[in-house]
């Protein structure tokens, strides 16, 4: 039999806020453990949370940006159940109003445009970190509780692993474009449970479905989706029934086991959280949550294949990153959009590499771009040598034409001067010439005499047109 695979995500972002959701402890990340404590987030009786408007902002922009309806009237509740990184032994969430409902979010797999629904985006507290050690035993890091996070469910609509990953690629890139996560994975910054279920090809049903919890990369997402689609069709094939259950994935082992057989809502005994009052958002903060939701990340795709003439390649590369596209799209109002793809994919990216810093901390700017760009049209400057400038651009506040002047690096277009400069090439190159009397080509070897001869820059070509007028008088 053919089955259908059938994925829902429960994607969880941490927000980017200076300080914790309830409390003013800094969320930032790698400080000493349980130093960014306070009886808020360590749950000591009597402690009251207030709420860090900026999570509501953050939550509401995401949900604007993936087409939600964003519940103005909004409130949190308590979700109970005892783990030691819990210290409250309740995480304060969002269950039957979340701030944001009925999203979707489009992507592309292999050059074909999907999409999938999103449920709910609900804000809720992060948990501490029990960190394991062979000498203290098991130390719980509280540092972590009460960072805020929102999580983002989505309907059953995925079907493959490459979907899955394709669907998680943008909601990292929306959340990096809308500034409200920083997206490193290595800290765990995006995490999430994947829920996987298979059902005959053809067959409208939902099947029984199997969570794995907390993957914290979009490969291990994958490798975990794939082993699970597979162990879940041996079973059926082999006349058993799948369990609803959660499963542990080991991304090192590359296989799960089970944790426990699946909790249900009224587990967590969820009520609203009497420490909280109703969360209101009014008209005119949502008016200003909208305006600051830039051009998104898909739409930006589709113009740069539609109206730039890029490949999907190059598209998706500087439609990736918020810094590149907003470059490339001022750039492009002046010239022309290939012309500044052409510097941002090659060498603005490789500096960028290798420096290991963002653009927004440098001083590239798109009119430096632009002036890079026509003075190369121009001929002022060659190819190579605006390749030379790049440096300068991205370091220091001078201008393009100030940079080149400096370096040396204009390039010499005067007919009378490179005359001269081919006339003596010709006259010092006796050999070449005799072998061009005998029919070889040494026109290359000319130009590069030339080139050198001029420091490197001679206009090329100029240099090759007039060494031709000078050989033909031979
Ligand atoms: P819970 O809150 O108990 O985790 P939900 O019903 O809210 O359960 O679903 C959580 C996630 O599981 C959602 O992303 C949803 O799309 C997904 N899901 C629900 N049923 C299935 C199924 N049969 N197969 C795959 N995914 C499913
Ligand atoms: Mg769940
Ligand atoms: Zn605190």
């Amino acid at each position: 039999m053919k089955y259908q695979a059938v994925i829902g995500l429960e994607v969880h972002a941490e927000l980017s806020t200076k300080s914790k959701i309830y409390c003013s402890c800094s969320t930032s990340f790698g400080a000493p453990i349980n130093t960014h404590t306070c009886p808020v987030c360590t749950g000591m009786p009597g402690a009251l949370p207030v709420l860090n408007k900026q999570v509501v902002h953050y939550a509401a922009k995401m949900g604007k940006a993936t087409g939600c309806t964003v519940n103005q009237l909004c409130k949190a509740d308590r979700k109970n159940y005892f783990y030691p990184d819990l210290p409250k032994a309740y995480q304060i969430s969002q269950f039957d109003v979340p701030i944001c409902e009925n999203g979707e979010v489009f992507f592309y797999v292999d050059g074909e445009k999907k999409s999938c629904r999103l449920e709910r985006i609900h804000f809720e507290e992060d948990a501490g970190k029990l960190l394991h050690d062979e000498i203290d035993g098991t130390v719980v890091d509280f540092n972590r509780c009460g960072v805020p996070l929102i999580e983002m469910v989505t309907k059953p609509d995925l079907h493959s692993s490459a979907e899955a990953k394709e669907f998680l690629e943008m909601i990292k890139t929306t959340l990096s474009y809308l500034d409200i996560c920083d997206c490193k994975m290595e800290e765990g910054s995006i995490r999430c449970d994947v829920n996987v279920s298979i059902r005959p090809e053809g067959s409208e049903e939902l099947g029984t479905r199997v969570e794995m919890k907390n993957i914290n990369t979009f490969s291990g997402a994958v490798r975990a989706i794939d082993y699970e689609i597979a162990r879940q069709i041996e079973v059926v094939e082999n006349g058993g029934e799948i369990q609803q259950e959660t499963r542990r994935w080991d991304d090192v082992k590359l296989k799960n086991t089970v944790m426990r057989t699946k909790e249900d809502a009224q587990d967590y005994r969820y009520f609203p959280d009497p420490d909280l009052i109703a969360v209101e958002i009014s008209d005119e903060w949502m008016r200003q949550i909208e305006s600051e939701i830039p051009e998104l990340p898909i739409s930006r795709y589709e113009r740069y294949l539609n109206e730039y003439g890029m490949t999907a390649m190059e598209a998706r590369l500087i439609s990736d990153s918020f810094a590149k596209a907003e470059l490339l799209d001022a750039a492009a109002r002046q010239v022309k959009p290939k012309a500044a793809a052409n510097w941002i994919l090659s060498d603005i990216s490789k500096y960028l590499n290798d420096k290991g810093v963002e653009l927004p901390d440098t001083k590239l700017t798109a009119d430096k771009l632009v002036d890079l760009v026509k003075l190369i049209e121009a001929g002022t400057i060659s190819g190579n040598a605006g390749k030379k400038v790049l440096p300068s651009m991205f370091e220091t506040d001078e201008t393009v034409e100030a940079i080149v002047g400096r370096m040396g690096l204009k390039q010499v277009s005067d007919e009378g001067a490179i005359l001269a400069i081919v006339q003596d090439v010709i006259a010092k190159n006796e050999k070449a010439v005799a072998d061009f009397k005998a029919g070889k080509n040494v026109t290359g070897f000319l130009v590069g005499q030339c080139m050198k001869a001029s420091k490197g820059q001679g206009n090329p070509q100029i240099i090759n047109k007039l060494i031709a007028q000078e050989l033909a008088k031979l």
